[in-house]
């Protein structure tokens, strides 16, 4: 069988669409229960294909990709229909006696594009909204994680209304075929340079565009923290999926003088939370491919290393690395990690503190360890990012009530819950004036 076009895959789903058959609750309540079953019976299939693909043990896959994407789905399937009730507008006295609403409706064919770091949750938590949204889509998977996409281009036909869902794989050749074909949204997860060829891309067509990016989320600790509970929680959301983290803590501003006892914490951390071997730890993922590999390991070098450094190429495996003695101005602090390296560099104080993060891009999130409330108040007011998170780094992903996205260079555009829905709809007003 020959794969059809991206024009040919594009006005099937148009078609779909324009039958009105995705509009009805009940359609897109149905596809998100046939969705909840794909991810429920296919789950070991997922979770082999994620270890194949970034050697994710089976708890950490379910915690952040399968689970993950179930719960983001049972909060939609519990509040959709409330979500999707017209809100009732106040109207002027002038155009009385009249009604006005807002009414949320579909746009249309939507475009999903997921990269490779948490390959099934990026295609699918886009995908819940969508769908919710009541309108058709076409998920392109990441061909990094070549197990996930294959598994997903499988099942997900099986499961969902193959008229409606559609999934394309491929690399470059194929996204840019897409990307030429008109699409209502275009949701696009990864690096800012693609963001900016897929905002081009859809600017020939009007097309809106969500862009869920990344870049270096700074960790600020100030001096009233306590410094091993900070290092526990630092370890465990910076070493999830070996630091291959869109919000993954990427460097740690260590106020005043903490920095010697937090990177001792640290380590502690490490051993505590991996043992003496992390590799052994069927848990700890390791690197995406060999050229994520060596462009970490050539990192290593821009600090001491206070604990990990190990690695081995033959299996893509760095060991959860502290740095300390790094200069800000270091190869490893210009671009984002992405990866199990964490450093971590002293700054005489708040003020400083604040300083270094805004003399940089605005990031996806900004984490800090302190326990005063001014502290707190300060952060809040003097930065600026997608997120700014006290105490629990990476967590805040998982709070469906919060909006999920970034600014400036960390992306435009949110989602996750009510505000996926928002993303994928139109918010139309409607006056109504009656005649007589
Ligand atoms: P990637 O290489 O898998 O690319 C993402 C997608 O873009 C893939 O589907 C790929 O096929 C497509 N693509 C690649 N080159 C293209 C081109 N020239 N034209 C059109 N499409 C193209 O993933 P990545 O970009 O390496 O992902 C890592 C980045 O994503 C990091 O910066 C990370 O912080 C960010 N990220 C952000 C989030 C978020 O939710 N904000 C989540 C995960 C990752």
């Amino acid at each position: 069988m020959t794969t059809p076009s991206a024009a040919t895959v594009v006005a099937g789903l148009r078609a779909t669409f324009a039958t009105g058959r995705t509009r009805p609750l009940d359609w897109r309540l149905n596809q998100l229960a046939a969705l909840r079953a794909l991810l429920t019976e296919q789950s070991e299939a997922f979770q082999q294909a994620l270890h194949t693909d970034l050697g994710k043990g089976p708890t950490e896959a379910y915690r952040t990709e399968i689970g993950f994407t179930v719960r983001e789905l049972d909060h939609t399937v519990e509040h959709l229909k409330q979500w999707l009730e017209p809100k009732a507008a106040a109207v002027p006295a002038v155009f009385q006696p009249a009604e006005a609403r807002v009414v949320r409706e579909p746009l249309g064919v939507v475009l999903v594009i997921a990269p490779w770091n948490y390959p099934l949750q990026l295609a699918l938590a886009p995908l819940v909204g969508a769908l919710a949204a009541g309108n058709t889509v076409l998920v392109k998977p990441s061909e990094l994680a070549p197990a996930t996409s294959a598994t997903m281009a499988r099942l997900l036909p099986q499961y969902l209304d193959p008229e409606a869902v559609a999934v394309v794989e491929g690399a470059v050749p194929e996204t840019t075929a897409l990307l030429e074909q008109r699409f209502d949204h275009i949701f696009y997860t990864g690096n800012g340079a693609v963001g900016r060829i897929v905002m081009a891309a859809a600017a020939k067509h009007l097309t809106p565009v969500t862009l869920e990016l990344g870049g270096k989320s700074p960790v600020i600790v100030d001096t009233d923290a306590d410094l091993a509970v900070t290092a526990q929680r630092l370890v465990r959301g910076k070493f999830l999926n070996a630091g291959q983290t869109c919000v993954a803590p990427d460097y740690v501003l260590a106020v005043g003088d903490t920095a010697a006892e937090l990177t001792a914490e640290l380590a502690t951390a490490v051993q505590e939370i991996y043992g003496d071997d992390p590799s052994a730890d069927p848990e700890y993922g390791r690197i995406v491919n060999t050229r994520h590999f060596d462009r970490l390991t050539a990192l290593l070098a821009d600090g001491r290393t206070v604990t990990g450094g190990t690695h081995d190429r033959d299996a893509r495996y760095l060991a959860p690395t502290v740095l300390a003695d790094v200069s800000p101005e270091a190869p490893v602090m210009r671009a984002e990690i992405f990866g199990p390296i964490l450093p971590v560099l002293p700054v005489p104080d708040l003020d400083a503190a604040i300083a270094f993060v805004n003399e940089r891009d605005k990031p996806l999130a900004l984490y800090a360890f302190t326990e005063s409330d001014l502290t707190k108040q300060r952060l809040a007011e003097e930065t600026s990012s997608g997120a700014l998170v006290f105490g629990l780094p990476v967590s805040h992903l998982a709070v469906p009530e919060l909006p999920f996205g970034g600014v400036g260079e960390s992306g435009m555009g949110r989602y996750h819950g009510e505000y996926s829905i928002d993303t994928f709809s139109h918010t139309k007003a409607v006056l109504d004036k009656p005649l007589h």
